[in-house]
Order: C-alpha cells, then sequence, then structure tokens
C-alpha cells in the first residue's frame, strides 16, 4: 500500500494549484459577491488542460484517471468552490459520462470542442418534484420518426444557463420507474430548449446555476445515449463516480479553512498572546487537521476503486465507498468550515473574510449528488445485503 502521489499527480496538483492561486483567489470574493461567473474562466480552465481531465486522448481529452480529476478539483475548491462546481459538472458529470457512455460518432461530434472548453456541459437529472426521488422523474421523450420530441422541466441545473451540451435524463415508458428511463445526449441548440431562470444561491455564488425547460425540444434519435430504456444505466455508473469526484471539492474547502486558520491563529493576538497559543484553539486546528487526513484517505481510495469498478472490478464495493466519501467528507468540510468560522470570531462572520464563504459553500455537498440521508440509505442497505 503506498500513500504517496506518484510524480504525474504531484505535478498537475502544483501546476492546478498555481493556476487557482494566480488566477481564481484574487477574484474569489468578488465572483461570490457578484453572483457572476468570471469572464473568461472557461478559456482559461481549456488553456490549463483540464475541461476534458478524464476523457480519451483521441478526442481532445487528457486521458487521466478519476484521482487526477478529484486533485484538480480540490486545488479549484481551496480558491473557489464555485468555480470548481462548475468546472465538476462540466468535466466530470457531462464530459466523463460522455467519455464512458457515447458512442464513437457522438464522441467525434460532442467530445473535442468540449475537451478545448469552447463548448460547456452539464447534466441534467433533477426535476421541481423529482430530487432524491431520481427515477421518478417525469421529463417525457416520445419517439417520432428519426427523432424524439421531449417535454419536462430540469431544475437545480449547475451551467444549465451556459450550457452548449447537456446529458439529460427523460423517460420514454412513463409506467415503468428506473427501466423507463432514457438519456440524451441535448445541444442546447435544439428548437424547444430554453432557460427559465439563473437561480440565486446561499453560496456556490457564481456558478450557474438554472431551471430549464424543454418544451416540445426536437431530439434526434441518433443522440441517444446508450439505449432506449437503459438511462438507469448510464444515471448509476454515473453516481458512483460522481459521488467519489465531489468529496474531492469538500477536501479543497477543509484544506482551505484550515489554512486561513493556521494563519489567523498566528497573527490574532489576545490577552497579549497570539490565539494559536491557547489550548482550545489549538485543539480546533488539531480536530481539522485529523477529520481531513481522514477524508483525505477515503477520498483518494474511492477514487481508485471507482476507477477499477469501472474497468471491470468490484461494483458493488463502490457504491458505498463512494457515498462513503462523499457522505463523510460533506460533512466534515461543513464541521471544518464552521470552525473555522469560530477561530476567526466576530472577523469570521464578515463578509471581507473568505470562511464565511466556505461554510456557506461546504454546505452544498451535503446536499448535491444524493443528499447525506440517501447516501446513509444506499451504504445501510449494502451493509444489510439488501
Ligand atoms: C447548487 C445546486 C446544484 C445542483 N446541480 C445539479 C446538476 O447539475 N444536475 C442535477 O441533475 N441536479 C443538480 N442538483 C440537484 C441535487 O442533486 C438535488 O438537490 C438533490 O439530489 C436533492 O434533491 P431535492 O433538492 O429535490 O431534495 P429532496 O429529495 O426533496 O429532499 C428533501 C429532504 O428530504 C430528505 N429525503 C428525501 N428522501 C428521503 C428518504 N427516502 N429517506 C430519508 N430522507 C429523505 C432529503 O435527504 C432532504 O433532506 C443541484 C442542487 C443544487 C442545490
Amino acid at each position: 500500500m503506498d500513500f504517496t502521489l506518484s510524480d504525474q499527480h504531484r505535478m498537475l496538483q502544483d501546476s492546478v494549484r498555481r493556476f487557482a492561486e494566480k488566477e481564481i483567489w484574487p477574484i474569489a470574493e468578488e465572483i461570490d459577491e457578484k453572483d457572476e461567473w468570471p469572464e473568461g474562466m472557461w478559456q482559461k480552465l481549456g488553456e490549463l488542460g483540464v475541461m476534458g481531465i478524464t476523457a480519451d486522448v483521441e478526442y481532445g481529452g487528457a486521458g487521466a484517471d478519476l484521482l487526477s480529476a478529484i486533485l484538480v478539483l480540490q486545488e479549484l475548491s481551496k480558491a473557489s468552490p464555485s468555480v470548481a462546481l462548475s468546472w465538476g459538472a462540466h468535466a466530470n458529470l457531462c464530459v466523463n459520462n460522455l467519455n464512458r457512455n457515447a458512442n464513437t460518432t457522438q464522441k467525434e461530434t460532442y467530445l473535442p470542442p468540449l475537451c478545448l472548453g469552447e463548448h460547456i456541459g452539464a447534466l441534467g437529472l433533477t426535476e421541481p418534484d423529482a430530487g432524491s426521488d431520481a427515477v421518478n422523474i417525469q421529463t417525457v421523450a416520445v419517439r417520432d420518426g428519426d427523432r424524439y420530441i421531449v417535454n419536462g422541466t430540469k431544475m437545480f441545473i449547475t451551467n444549465g444557463s451556459v450550457a452548449n451540451t447537456i446529458v439529460l435524463y427523460t423517460k420514454t415508458d412513463k409506467e415503468k420507474k428506473a427501466r423507463g428511463i432514457t438519456a440524451f445526449i441535448l445541444d442546447t441548440a435544439f428548437p424547444g430548449f430554453s432557460v427559465s431562470k439563473k437561480l440565486k444561491k446561499y453560496g456556490h455564488r457564481g456558478s450557474p446555476t438554472a431551471e430549464l425547460i424543454l418544451e416540445d425540444c426536437v431530439i434526434p434519435a441518433e443522440n441517444v445515449l446508450g439505449e432506449e430504456n437503459k438511462g438507469i444505466d448510464v444515471l448509476m455508473s454515473g453516481l458512483d463516480v460522481e459521488r467519489a469526484f465531489y468529496a474531492g471539492e469538500s477536501l479543497g474547502i477543509a484544506e482551505a479553512c484550515l489554512a486561513l486558520s493556521l494563519k489567523y491563529a498566528r497573527e490574532r493576538v489576545q490577552f497579549g498572546k497570539p490565539i494559536g497559543s491557547f489550548q482550545l484553539v489549538q485543539a480546533k486546528l488539531a480536530d481539522m487537521y485529523t477529520q481531513i487526513e481522514a477524508g483525505r484517505m477515503l477520498c483518494y481510495r474511492a477514487a481508485i476503486m471507482a476507477d477499477a469498478a469501472e474497468r471491470g472490478g468490484k461494483g458493488a464495493e463502490i457504491h458505498k465507498l463512494s457515498s462513503a466519501s462523499i457522505l463523510y467528507n460533506g460533512e466534515m468540510a461543513v464541521r471544518v468550515a464552521d470552525q473555522a468560522v469560530q477561530i476567526h470570531g466576530g472577523y469570521g462572520y464578515m463578509l471581507e473574510y473568505p470562511v464565511q464563504r466556505f461554510l456557506r459553500d461546504a454546505k452544498l455537498i451535503e446536499i448535491g449528488a444524493g443528499t447525506s440521508e440517501i447516501r446513509r440509505l444506499i451504504i445501510a442497505r449494502e451493509l444489510m445485503g439488501a
């Protein structure tokens, strides 16, 4: 068992860290305050070479593993979880999904511009009345010759208002639950697609989140992703990878909070001493560090196992392991960010100090990609052999 990152992983980590410190950290507060995606950021991420990080090289991707994608997510999150979330929706939910499930023609058509950062990707599963109960989606796709007519509403879609390509889940057989789902590749230029509204959020501000409308939207039959009524297979494989992946955002948030807290604990003087010399503050810092290291092991192990599962390894183990990784890391980030605000005292509660932003951002990871409750249910079900 080797707990060190490979040279390749470390080089990637260093280059993304430098990028995030130079290009994102200085504008992170502004992104949050204005609730606006920074101009030119997609292009810069494209130049960094991470827009198709896990996609095959022949389609313009970097051909890297899931752990590499997690390291990128972690470094982006240390500067701005908003940028990280949107990049993740593009690179993981859309690009990685297409790379896994699309046929050769679809990959040749859609992946190159996505990998270059010329096109932006998203994934549309959630609906106003179907979140945790995802197999209960109501968006309907009806076959009409060589095309499908799609009607429905998608809710809370990251990048939905700016995306060119959306992995879209629909029902092609409403009588059936899981076995009536079909996934499509939606080009947002197809007639009948529109953005209803950009949603205002508590955290991850600047990462565009939208409600999407499909009104007699015409999708060519050749854009079915996988097979008709087999969208559940696309969905399930994606969810394991997504959970393993998004744990990396929590890790980045928690690491940023510890670094900011250490700095503050050294600088802030009360009772004539830096507050870091008080044992109650030291205990918080020690707890933060310990939880981060526990989360890191779970996160990286789940990433390696999820990669192996995709290549035909032990599929069952990864459901509970990836769920455990995001469950622990999501809750860990909220605890660590909360402690960071506490260490900063009244200044931590002020908008000009970034720890409050990290606390607001951390909360999403207990909700998105399946809530903490659903993650516990998945783990318990597998443990019980159900
Ligand atoms: C900022 C943001 C970005 C998002 N991005 C995307 C995206 O890009 N694409 C996409 O498709 N979706 C996206 N989502 C949606 C996200 O995945 C859902 O919000 C999430 O799955 C929860 O669904 P819900 O919000 O409908 O909550 P609900 O399912 O209504 O849950 C409400 C509460 O009930 C609990 N609950 C529900 N069922 C059970 C049960 N059986 N047992 C115990 N408790 C239960 C939940 O845990 C939760 O606490 C995003 C959401 C947000 C907030």
